[in-house]
């Protein structure tokens, strides 16, 4: 029998200082960690900002535990806006985490590793409760984020169906986005969920839509109520040599979406300029900090009170 041995070597440089025994194990340790799955027979030197990363990593594990117990997520909410109306037609509900030693955390940030814990689906259901009982109040449907591990959770429909019951809310006044990603794409599981969800009533839409697969079949499978342009190729629109192509994308978008009666929806517009280039291109439903920051509940409602 023959066995192949490979081995790598995580290492540090002490020099000019004195970190003693258990610091240089422990520099050594991270460097060979991040080296590990990506390089086979290799040195890997640790390099300092690697510590602070790993520190912050753990803090947010560790806090992530506690946060839903604490009181310490909160959401805000983004209006999707309807161009020709001059208002509102949505809201994006997009979770915050606010925590006393790491400060505001953002859910790019934590996102992924409450889907490595599995607490995504605590979490998710706290976001699911709350953007339900807050829609009633806004008065307008909810966009509520859901990551593909939700999606397996075979008691999602479920939830959803007894929670929007109990508040007397119809299921179209929720739409469930979903990342346009090659885990949903490429899964024939995922994709019976979305059309058991679209049978319920609830609405789906495609989010980061151009940045996964953008699987025109399934697309037309699906049949989402909207997708939603991500805001990497909107920036296009205002950068220069890039808004030729950017042009170009968003036409065909939009031009597939129209004939599978799917709205568009841009996301990440923050400026006039490509407000006015995308209405030419033909979308009239757009997010971003031209129209409308996200912002608490509370600050809507005062909001909506005064004008
Ligand atoms: P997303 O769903 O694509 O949300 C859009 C993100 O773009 C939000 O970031 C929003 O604050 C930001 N944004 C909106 N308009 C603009 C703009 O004009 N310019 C720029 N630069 N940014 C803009 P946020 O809140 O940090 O969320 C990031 C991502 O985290 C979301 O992307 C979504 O994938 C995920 N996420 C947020 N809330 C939840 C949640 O409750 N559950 C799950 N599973 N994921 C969530
Ligand atoms: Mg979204
Ligand atoms: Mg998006």
């Amino acid at each position: 029998m023959e066995f192949n041995i490979s081995l790598s070597l995580g290492y540090t440089l002490v020099r000019g200082r004195n970190p003693g025994f258990y610091q240089v194990y422990k520099e050594c340790d991270i460097a060979l960690y991040r080296g590990k799955g990506t390089t086979k027979n290799a040195l890997i030197l640790f390099r300092p900002q690697e510590e602070e990363q790993e520190h912050r990593k753990r803090q947010i594990v560790l806090g992530l535990k506690t946060a839903i117990e604490r009181g310490e997520f909160f959401l805000v909410y983004q209006p999707i806006y309807d161009v020709e109306l001059s208002q509102p037609i949505a809201y994006e509900a997009l979770i915050r985490w606010y925590n006393k030693n790491l400060g505001l955390v953002s859910p790019g940030e934590f996102i992924p590793y409450a889907e490595a814990t599995g607490l995504i689906l605590e979490l998710g259901r706290y976001v699911i409760d709350k953007a339900i009982k807050d829609s009633k109040r806004l008065n307008l449907p909810v966009h509520i984020n859901l990551s593909a591990r939700q999606l397996y959770d075979t008691s999602l429909p479920n939830y959803l169906e007894s929670l929007t019951k109990m508040e007397e809310l119809p299921p179209d006044k929720v739409v469930l986005e979903i990342t346009e990603s090659q885990d949903v794409l490429m899964d024939e599981y995922l994709t019976s969920q979305i059309k058991i969800l679209q049978l319920m009533g609830f609405g789906v839409s495609l989010d980061d839509f151009g940045t996964g697969y953008s699987n025109i079949v399934l697309l037309n499978e699906l049949r989402p109520k909207n997708l939603k342009i991500d805001m990497s190729i909107v920036r296009m629109l205002e950068t220069p040599y890039e808004e030729k192509e950017a042009e170009a994308i968003i036409r065909a978008i939009v031009d597939i979406a129209k004939a599978l009666t799917i709205d568009v929806v841009a996301e990440g517009v923050d400026s006039k300029l490509k407000k006015e280039k995308l209405y030419a291109l033909g979308v009239n439903k757009m997010q971003g900090f031209y129209f409308g920051k996200p912002e608490r509940l509370e600050v809507l409602l005062n909001l909506s009170n005064s004008s």
